[in-house]
Order: structure tokens, then sequence, then C-alpha cells
């Protein structure tokens, strides 16, 4: 018989160990046979291939264009449109629409409508018209906009983005028709975080496309940036989930002692995956499939009960948005299996924490045939291809040299801080990795002085005409790096698993449109005077070695070695959110982002005060979760020990026996009283963040004291879970949680 503290425990122990896998049955045909993927592949979405079949020829030509060259969609095309979508959607079982946008909380919003309405004559009808789809007028008073509205003019607008295919979001029984969106206020200013990435789309495109001019490949009409994120997460089963108030108020545990085997072991990383894992990993890839979602890899990664989804690179909008689909469908299937997906960056202390890797390359997305679908990140075969290479990646190591602060300050988010510079996660000073050949050649380049070389010489003798076979050998990879270049792509690697791409995915196209720009007017000048375009060419893109020299590392990012010799090189180590997130409003970000049309100056300050009242938020509550778990479960688990061990010392000492419990007794009490002192300043400091107005003061105070004292408490309370009799303890263990299911 246990202890009443541990019985759910011990409860949720039995029902995870009795778990069985779900059966999950393969979508079928009509006879029941089972389908290809290639078969149900998006039959959720509107897609290209649904609008062709659906729209009248012109429509849908007329669709296309918007699409691909952002023309303005114009109401009779959109009426035609939300007809045949309104149609698709009834014959698929959808009651309800809605605009479903991403404010700046990391997540997404959605208020859903009927399609219903009733004529004059009362008769109820399915009714969806081009204005309804295109716009939508939601109340947008409890999203955070940074102050950028009050309360009293709170207008917002989703308006339909058609570069990302209307989906049917598919919660059982039931079917609602989500039509991705942008989130606008009544005077247009961005309150979400797709409005940014696709105005810095358009930033870079244009610039791109005036320097491909330049160089002699014309009549391009169009770039697209790409983007592959690979999601890390963690399953937990959800009755130890129901166990964990942390959890599930701020999807992390704050309190738990460190298994004696975890990953020290490493055997996890692509070991065989749980049943139970597969079913659910299966069905989560039905699901995306369905999404026209290209979930491509699944894999175990280095913690126990830690794994990872990544889909097939798409254009880095519509990739956004399939990123929070996978994200919620990940959620919502978890659900179905009995366990809990916890996204969170460090969910358990002294375990792996998750990323999300974002794989960025920029490519040519129409234009003249050769052109079409050109990676401009990929080496290519001729001279020719290769210069253009080393500008645009040149480009980009311009702008995160440049605009590294503000690169660290994308990815800033309380759950971060625990990953960047833990010794897990690439540190928080912003650096590339080029590979060992890459970077040998660009030194190369950078050493010659001698500037009377015929441009075809240099080529030869500098090894430029090595590049296609040294990026196909390039397969080196440094775990260590935040922006590793990875053959024809740069791997951002610092990004947060539960944060949105949108941001980083924006500043990254907006740092690199700077470079273009200042690109574009360097060869310019420089083609005035040189002999041929190529020589120009190459003097630019040693000019621009020289220039991001101290960006590039290739060493060994975790060691304090690093930490030093980033800070000889003056590059920004900004630790933590607070510190970070000011690169966000500094002149220079500003100047920025206002320059390429991006954001205006209030829009960039929103963002800022957005991102410094979630941070408090979070924490805050963080803190006060802690409070309470330590008042009201580890304090009071531990009294209950301490008694039990007291009445034996009493009655031992009263029949004249030596009581040995008095020693673990007095240990015990000895933490007791310390956890009690900590839980006390922990409180305190707390009372004194809230009673600060400011959010900028309460977040510095939250990082300099309110942080260190909850991790003094959590240490107190982890040294109780190891003095406490194991069936006195409450709340699931890490070795239960991370090794039973
Ligand atoms: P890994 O980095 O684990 O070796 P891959 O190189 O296959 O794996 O790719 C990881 C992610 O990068 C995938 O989502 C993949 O689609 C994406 N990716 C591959 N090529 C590109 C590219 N040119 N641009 C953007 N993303 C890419
Ligand atoms: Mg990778």
């Amino acid at each position: 018989m246990s202890n009443q503290n541990s019985q759910p425990r011990f409860n949720a122990i039995q029902t995870v160990i009795s778990r069985k896998s779900k059966i999950v049955e393969a979508p079928k045909d009509e006879k029941g046979n089972t389908l290809k993927i290639s078969d149900f592949y998006g039959i959720n979405t509107f897609s290209l291939k649904q609008m062709k079949q659906k729209l009248p020829n012109d429509i849908y030509k007329r669709l296309v264009q918007t699409i691909q060259s952002g023309k303005k969609l114009e109401i009779e095309v959109a009426n035609v449109v939300a007809h045949a979508v309104k149609e698709w959607a009834i014959e698929n079982g959808v009651t309800h629409y809605t605009h479903w946008f991403q404010p700046q909380t990391g997540t997404t919003a959605e208020k859903h409508d009927a399609f219903l309405s009733i004529d004059s004559s009362g008769s109820p009808m399915e009714r969806f018209s081009g204005s309804q789809l295109i716009q939508s007028e939601p109340d947008a008073s409890s999203f955070p906009s940074g102050g950028m509205r009050t309360t009293f003019e709170a207008r917002g607008y989703a308006a339909w983005d058609p570069t990302s295919p209307i989906f049917i979001a598919d919660a059982g029984s039931t079917r609602t028709l989500c039509i991705p969106s942008v989130f606008i206020s009544y005077h247009g200013d961005a309150l979400d975080e797709k409005t940014g990435l696709l105005r810095s789309n358009e930033a870079i495109t244009n610039r791109a496309i005036k320097l491909l001019n330049l160089i002699g490949d014309k009549g391009v009409t169009s770039i697209v940036t790409n983007l592959g994120p690979e999601q890390e997460y963690f399953l937990i089963d959800r009755a130890f989930y129901a166990l964990r108030p942390d959890l599930i108020m701020s999807g992390r545990t704050l309190v738990g002692a460190r298994p004696p085997k975890g990953q020290q072991l490493e055997d996890h990383y692509f070991g065989s995956i749980p049943s139970r894992v597969l079913t659910f990993m299966t069905e989560v890839e039905y699901e995306l499939f369905k999404l026209g979602i290209p979930s491509k890899t699944r894999h175990n990664e280095v913690a126990p009960m830690q794994f990872e989804v990544a889909p097939i690179f798409e254009d880095s909008n519509v990739a956004v948005d399939h990123n929070h689909v996978t994200m919620e469908v990940l959620r919502r299937i978890a659900k179905k299996h009995d366990f809990e997906v916890l996204l969170h960056e460090k969910p358990f202390a002294g375990v792996n924490g998750s990323g999300k890797h974002n794989n960025w390359s920029i490519g040519i997305g129409t234009g003249p045939l050769e052109l079409e679908g050109i990676n401009l990140l990929d080496p290519g075969k001729t001279p020719h291809q290769n210069l253009r290479f080393l500008l645009f990646l040149m480009a980009t190591l311009k702008g995160l040299h440049k605009h590294a602060g503000l690169l660290r300050a994308a990815i800033a988010s309380p759950g971060n801080d625990h990953r960047l510079g833990a010794n897990e996660a690439p540190p928080a000073i912003i650096s590339a990795f080029m590979g060992n050949m890459l970077d040998n050649m660009l030194n190369e380049i950078e050493k010659d002085t001698h500037q009377s070389l015929d441009y075809k010489e240099v080529v030869i003798k500098l090894g430029v005409s090595k590049l296609p076979t040294v990026m196909k050998d390039n397969t080196d990879r440094n775990r260590t790096s935040p922006f590793a270049f990875t053959g024809n792509k740069f791997e951002f690697r610092a990004v947060g698993s539960s944060s949105s791409c949108a941001f980083p995915v924006t500043i990254i196209n907006c740092a690199v449109a700077d470079a273009l720009d200042e690109i574009t007017t360097q060869l310019e000048a420089k083609m005035k005077t040189a002999k041929s375009t190529e020589e120009a060419i190459f003097a630019v893109v040693k000019d621009a070695i020289k220039e991001t020299k101290n960006i590039r590392f290739e060493g060994n990012g975790y060691s304090d070695d690093w930490v030093k010799e980033a800070e000889k090189r003056g590059l920004p180590h900004l630790k933590t959110t607070p510190e970070a997130l000011h690169e966000i409003e500094s002149a220079k970000s500003i100047k920025l982002l206002t320059s390429l049309g991006v954001f205006s100056e209030e829009e960039v300050k929103s963002r800022f005060h957005v991102r410094i009242e979630i941070y408090n938020k979070k924490l805050l509550i963080e803190a006060e979760c802690l409070q309470t778990m330590a008042e009201t479960q580890i304090l009071p688990a531990a009294y209950q020990y301490s008694s039990i061990l007291a009445q034996g010392v009493a009655a031992l000492k009263a029949a004249g026996i030596s009581a040995p419990q008095a020693e673990p007794l007095t240990k015990l009490n000895q933490v007791l009283a310390s956890a009690q002192t900590e839980l006390k300043k922990l409180e305190r400091i707390t009372a004194s963040i809230f009673a600060l107005e400011n959010e900028e003061e309460r977040a510095s105070k939250i990082a300099a004291e309110l942080k260190p004292q909850m991790e003094a408490l959590r240490k107190e309370c982890d040294a109780l879970e190891n003095h406490v009799a194991d069936d006195f303890w409450p709340l699931p263990k890490y070795r239960e949680m991370l090794m039973l299911s």
C-alpha cells in the first residue's frame, strides 16, 4: 500500500506501462484498397490542381498571376474562386470557414463563421462571396499589438493570402475551411507575423532581380526564398502530463531531479522508434499528406522521447504556414495516442533541448526557361554560375555580418534562453560555418593580391573553377554552428522549436536584401573600370570576403575559447532575451527594416514591445507556478515524510533504542528549511516585479533576479525529491516520464 500522496503517480505508471499502440488505418479508396501517398496527397487543400479543375480557365489564369507575381486580385475573380471553394468545402463536409492568421503570440488564431445565411424570404442557404473570401473583420482587441492600437480602436482585418493554399482543418467530427491570411490594423499596420514575411520576400525579390540583371541574367520575374524547417519535439504520456502543473502551465518541467540514466547514453539518436510513437507518427503523416504538407523524414533525436519531423523545403511563406499546421497536427494527433507533445525548447533540465533548424535558400522563381528554378546558393557548373553563386553567398554573409544582433533577436524567447549557449545548441553568438573546403577557397581568394591577373586565370588559379566538385564533396557538418552552409543552403540552427519561423526568415530576407543592395552598388561602380563583368564580380566578392571574415567560424561553437575569441572579434554576444530584443529597436535595425519597406518604425517598435511582454508574461507564469507547486505539493510531501521520520525517532527514543532515522530527518529538515527560505525570496521578487509598471524594467529584473531565484528554489526542490521516500512523492519523476513509454 503506497502513501496517498503518490497514489495518482503510481496509477499513472500503471496506466502507461499497460498502454498498447493504437490502430491507425491507412487512407483507402471506395473498394477498400490502401491508397498510395501520392493518391491522397493534398486532398484537404484547395491547391492549384484543384483550382485548375474547378475554375474557368481565364479565372484560373488570373489567380495564378496573383499568386506568382503578386498582382492585385480583382473582385470578379474572387467571387468565382469563393463560389468554387465553397462548393468544394461543402462537398467535403465543411460547415464553417475561418481566416486563419498568425498573431505575434507565435501561434495561430481563428474565428469561425458558418456558410449559413438566411435570405429575404427566411430560407436558409450556404453563401460565401468574394468579399468574404478576401477579407474578414475579427475583433482584434485581445491580440498583442505592442501598443500600436488601443483597445477602443481595435479593428483588425484578416485578409486572404492567395499564395498559401486554403485547407480543411479536420478535427474529427468538425471540418473547417481555413483561409491563410495576413492580419492588419484598420490603418494597414502589420499585426501579425505573415505580413512582414511577405513584404520581406518582395524586398529581396526586387534586389535579387536587379543584381541578376546587372550580371547578365536578364528577364527574371520572380524570386523565391525557400525554407525547410526541421521540427524537434518531445512526447510524454498524458497520464504523466496531467500530474505536472508545470508542463500544463508552461510546457516545461520547473522541478525534477535529473535521472541517473538520461541522454548521457545517447543511444536514442537514430535508434529504432518505439512502436507506440511510430503509430502516432504514421497518423501525423497521413494528416500532413492530406494537407499537402510534404513531410519527408522522421527519426529519434538525442534525448529519450525526443523526435524530429522534417518536410521537403517549400517557398518560405508556405513553409511557415505548413510548419504551424504541423505543430497543430502533432498536438492534436498526440492526444489521440494518449501523448502530449512538448514543443518547448527545454522541457527537461539536463536533457537535450529542442530546436527547429531553418534551412534557407534563395532561388529564381519565374523567368527565362533556362533560369527558372535555379538555386542561387548552388555553385552550378560554369564559371559564370560559380561567380553568381559567390555573389549570393557573400550577400548572405554580408547580411549576417551586418545584422548579427538583429538575427540573434529574431530567435530570442524565454524557451530558447535555456538552449543557446548551453552546450547543446549553438551559442548566442551568431557566426557562420562554411565547411573546410569552401572556407579555404574563400581564404585563397581573399589572400590573392594579384590584381593584374586576367579573370580567367584568376578563376583557375584560385580554384573557383573547382567549386562544383568542392560542394559535392563538402559533406562536413558542424553541429555547433548557429548558421551553417550545407552545400546549397544555409541552415539557421539557433531557431527555437516552439517558435514561428516567420520572423527569423523575415530577418534573414531583410539582411540579405540589404546586402544585395550594397553589392549591386559596388558592382555597378567596379564595372565602370573593370575589363569584364566577371572581373568586377570577382573584385566585389573579394571585398566582401574581407569584410565578413569576422563572422566566419569553423571551430567548436560550444567552447569557452570561442566566447573569448568572438569577444575579441567584436561579435555581439547577447545572452538573454531582454538583452537581445533591444536589437530589434536599435537605430540600425529600424533603418534596415523601414528602408526596405518591410516595417514602419511603429511596427518595428511594436514587435519589440510584444516580445518583451510575452517574455514577462511567460516567466511570471512560470514563477507563480513554481511557487504553487512548492507550496502545495513539494513542501507538503516533505513535511509529511519528515513527520513520519520524527514519529519513528520519538518512538524509538522513548523505548530507549537508538534511532538511525534521526540522521536523514536532520538532513531533510535542513533542505526543507532552505527550500522555505528560497521560496520566500522568490515570492518577494515576484511581488516586486508585479509592482513595476514598466515592461522593460520588469524584463530586466526577471532576467537578473527572478530566473536565478527560480533556479535556487528548484535546486532545493530537487534535493527534496532525493530525500523524500519515493512513495511520498506526488510528481512523476524524470525517469518515469522519459523512460517508461
Ligand atoms: P540534414 O540537414 O539533416 O542533412 P537535408 O539536407 O536533407 O537534411 O535537409 C534538411 C532540410 O533542408 C529539409 O527540410 C530539406 O528539404 C531542406 N532543404 C534541402 N535543400 C534545401 C534548399 N535548397 N533550400 C532550403 N531548404 C532545403
Ligand atoms: Mg539539418
